[in-house]
């Protein structure tokens, strides 16, 4: 069928809204008419060629919408359903049957390649054109999904706002609620309050952290952070930020997360902790980057670092658990959800790299149907 997709031809080209063909759903495969999708900095890493994957390709992996049309012999699922986007996972390697799908063995084969059974449900013009990214690119007006990364969500939720799930604030909440588990009272530290570090911070005051300190450039987020719960503001480019947490949390921070990948960051979030404090690290920089640590820091206090994908979520858990807090108003996404048509893509790309809005999310339905 015809769809109208947003394709990533290179690093230096603006994404081009153009129509394509989309084929129909296969086997445990679902068509969802995409209604809303968020835009994450991996979207944008691809596109510049930090994660080195082939273009053209339509991007796009925060997506959600209401199935149109299920795949042969699908039954879990139904025409009508409205569902969210996440990551896709094999389910059939030894970490996926953990229960750990973020490390799936065939992680960045099915969700930065794409890699689909048969090829490529996109094409444009004749020939074939990258998709399935996070098995889904959802930078269009319909996406083919699996049964394994959707999950279904009452009907009425407002899906522009909860599109975002389904990546960044899953990280976010995840490796505090999943990884790090702070007890209450303790302190944590979050470097880089963008819409991962923010989520980071909603679920520490959740989980009833007594000192949670945010760490950025951008004096607009740190504000941003405070105003969600944050309890202390420290701007990243103060003479001696870990000087000003240890201060802060009186010797040391239980926990801390880093989201820039920034090398200087990172180091400034395994320097920041006290004795026995733990460091999640959950940014993708460009290939090749190196983290350096002080070895008498890291031995001595016995620290420990953890890398985390996906905020170690099982998104068919953990997506309800977070709609649970979105319901109660404990996550107003609303404060940080800007929507743009998906038209207007390269500006709100634009807006993200500026640090001018936390979580732009596209719209799909000013398009209207294509078929
Ligand atoms: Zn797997
Ligand atoms: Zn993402």
């Amino acid at each position: 069928m015809k769809i109208i997709a947003a394709i990533a031809n290179g690093p230096r080209d603006p994404f081009e809204i153009e129509p394509c063909e989309l084929s129909a759903p296969r086997a445990e495969e679902v068509m969802v008419r995409v209604h809303a999708c968020g835009i994450c900095h991996t979207d944008l890493a691809v596109k510049l060629g930090h994660i080195p994957v082939p273009m053209p390709k339509v991007l796009g992996h925060e997506g959600a919408g209401v199935i149109e049309e299920v795949g042969p012999g699908v039954t879990s699922f139904q025409p009508g359903d409205d569902v969210l986007m996440s990551f896709g996972s094999c389910g059939e390697c030894s970490n996926c049957r953990d229960g750990a799908l973020g490390y799936c063995d065939q992680f960045r084969a099915i969700n930065l390649f794409g890699n689909r059974p048969g090829g490529s449900a996109l094409r444009r013009g004749g020939s074939e054109l990258g998709g399935h990214f996070f098995a889904q690119s959802a930078f269009a007006t319909h996406a083919i999904a699996t049964t394994r990364n959707i999950v279904k969500v009452d009907a009425d939720l407002p899906l522009e706002l909860l599109a975002p799930l389904g990546c960044g604030i899953q990280t976010g909440m995840g490796s505090v609620m999943n990884v790090l588990r702070p007890q209450a009272g303790s302190s944590i530290a979050v470097f880089g309050v963008g819409a991962v570090g923010l989520s980071a911070i909603i679920a520490a005051r959740i989980v009833g952290c007594s000192t949670i300190v945010a760490v950025d450039v951008v004096p607009e987020r740190l504000r941003m952070a405070r105003e969600l719960g944050a309890t202390h503001a420290v701007s990243g480019r103060a003479d001696d930020p870990v000087a000003e947490i240890v201060e802060l949390t009186r010797g040391g921070a239980n926990f801390s997360l880093d989201t820039t990948g920034v090398p200087a960051a990172v180091a400034s979030s395994i320097n920041c902790l006290r004795a026995r404090g733990t460091s999640a690290q959950v940014a993708a920089p460009p290939r090749g980057t190196l983290y350096a640590a002080e070895a008498s820091v890291v031995v001595g206090r016995g620290i420990g670092i953890r890398g985390v994908v996906e905020g170690d979520a099982n998104p068919q858990l953990f997506i309800p658990r977070m709609i649970g807090f979105f319901r109660d108003g404990r996550l107003p996404l609303d404060k940080f959800v800007k929507t743009y048509p998906l038209a207007r893509i390269n500006e709100a790309v634009d807006d993200l790299e500026s640090g001018r809005v936390v979580k732009p999310v596209l719209t799909m339905r000013e398009i209207g149907s294509t078929t």
